[in-house]
């Protein structure tokens, strides 16, 4: 019988930079190539070691059927451009898409200021969307259904994974208390999963239970709510949020308070258009009308919106009526238009760990914040993109795994210690990285 195995070659004890592989004799899938989160504490493999140890000889490159990326989150892509032409790479569609929006722009910055970088998009446009509907693809003997999950990266995927008369789910990066629901989740679950032999799970939150428990936003639901009542009580309204975090801007925008103009830029209109129009995602629909950034009021910036919701911002007419403004702190535009305004109040609705003083502090964050953080002009407003303890237990009761492997985690030894998952205690297998687990 051939050998097979699973490995993570980096993401046993971390949160992103995460790669793993399922390997079948002489063919193998690898799944998810990021690179590290900046502020990774030393990390002992480095991006270039990962690269080195996933691809580093040409049987490896030979075997490798295709990389599968759960989704587009940097720490599961991020190193997409070492991935050899020869190997197929597959994403979402949306997902795809969304990447291609971004990568428009960060590879025309790049080409003004370094030209020797290589571009992203050629590498984007090779990837493959993942079938719907539940369909399984084979690769060699490993059977993979890709389903999509409920992350704070729209069109994001786990997997069913079988092989040698095994049932195996590889969560990736997930949660149940987005847009999608937890009703969704359950129904996923139960229709698609069912009882699995190996449960491969991500458990980012267990080194943020206090951040969890303390936050009054739990849901997205929650964060449209809380935020409608900070818009309302404010004329100029900056948000902080990630463009690619489609379900909490969708929160902003559908809560905007009825005669405040929600303004965006280019890049985030386009988003929103794509996701809107990718009709697989409830509860994403237009409401009102989007007014686009456009510096200079140069009309070119519309050029690929073509939904009549988009319109032009005009400065005097949102000054007039109050406004709700994402913004991105590392484009200086925004900066700039922040000096403009009179007494703005800036909701800020990403990971707290970014703050001055948090984990991995961000400087264009920092910086934009400097003199805006003050209680009366400031308010956090965030759900985490990832499944909260309650969550993690109730998928162990519903998959009943005989096996449990956790990753995507900086407390992988505590998970058999957690009295939420008490009953399945026995059956956790913390895994090192590099670490082979055998399968049959
Ligand atoms: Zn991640
Ligand atoms: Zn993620």
């Amino acid at each position: 019988m051939s050998e097979a195995y699973f490995r993570i070659f980096r993401g046993s004890h971390q949160i992103g930079g995460c790669c793993s592989e399922f390997r079948l004799g002489k063919r193998r899938i690898v799944i998810d190539f990021g690179a590290n989160l900046p502020g990774t504490d030393a990390p002992e493999i480095d991006d270039k070691k990962l690269v080195q140890a996933v691809f580093g000889n040409k049987e490896d490159i030979a075997a490798t059927d295709a990389v599968l990326f759960t989704h587009y989150h940097g720490d599961h892509v991020g190193l997409k451009r070492s991935v050899l032409e020869s190997v197929p790479m597959y994403i979402g569609g949306t997902a795809k898409n969304i990447m291609k929006i971004i990568a428009s722009r960060v590879d025309y910055r790049d080409k003004k200021t370094d030209a020797s970088a290589a571009p992203e998009m050629p590498v984007i446009e090779r990837m493959i969307p993942y079938p719907k509907g539940g369909k399984a693809i084979d690769f060699s003997g490993i059977s993979v259904t890709p389903l999509y999950i409920d992350h704070s990266a729209l069109d994001s995927y786990m997997f069913v994974v079988e092989m040698c008369g095994k049932r195996i789910l590889y969560t990736g990066d997930f949660r149940d208390h987005g847009i999608p629901g937890s009703d969704r989740f359950d129904r996923l679950i139960q229709k698609y999963v069912g009882k699995v032999d190996i449960l491969i799970t991500e458990g980012t939150m267990l080194s943020r239970l206090e951040e969890a428990k303390n936050n009054p936003v739990q849901t997205e639901d929650d964060l449209g709510c809380e935020a409608e009542k900070v818009f309302a009580a404010h004329h100029e309204n900056v948000v902080i949020v990630s463009s690619t975090n489609v379900d909490s801007v969708m929160e902003f925008y559908h809560h905007t308070p009825t005669g405040m103009a929600f303004l965006c830029d280019a890049v985030q209109a386009e988003i929103i258009q794509e996701a809107i129009s990718s009709r697989n995602f409830g509860n994403y629909s237009y409401r009102k009308n989007i007014y686009v950034l456009c510096p200079n009021n140069y009309k070119g910036y519309m050029r690929n919106l073509h939904d009549p919701h988009f319109i032009m911002a005009d400065e005097t007419k949102y000054n007039e009526t109050g406004f709700v403004m994402l913004v991105r702190p590392n484009n200086p535009r925004f900066m700039e238009l922040l000096g403009k305004m009179k007494d703005p109040h800036i909701t800020y609705s990403m990971w707290s760990g970014y703050l001055k003083g948090g984990k991995c502090e961000d400087k264009n964050i920092v910086d934009f914040l400097s003199g805006h953080d003050d209680e009366a002009h400031f308010t956090q407003l965030h759900t985490s993109g990832h499944a909260y303890v309650e969550t993690l237990a109730k998928l162990i009761e519903m998959t009943k795994p005989e096996v449990i492997i956790p990753m995507h985690t900086e407390s992988a030894d505590e998970f058999a210690k957690m009295p939420e998952f008490a009953a399945y205690k026995d059956r956790v297998n913390v895994l090192r990285d590099g670490e082979v687990y055998k399968i049959n």
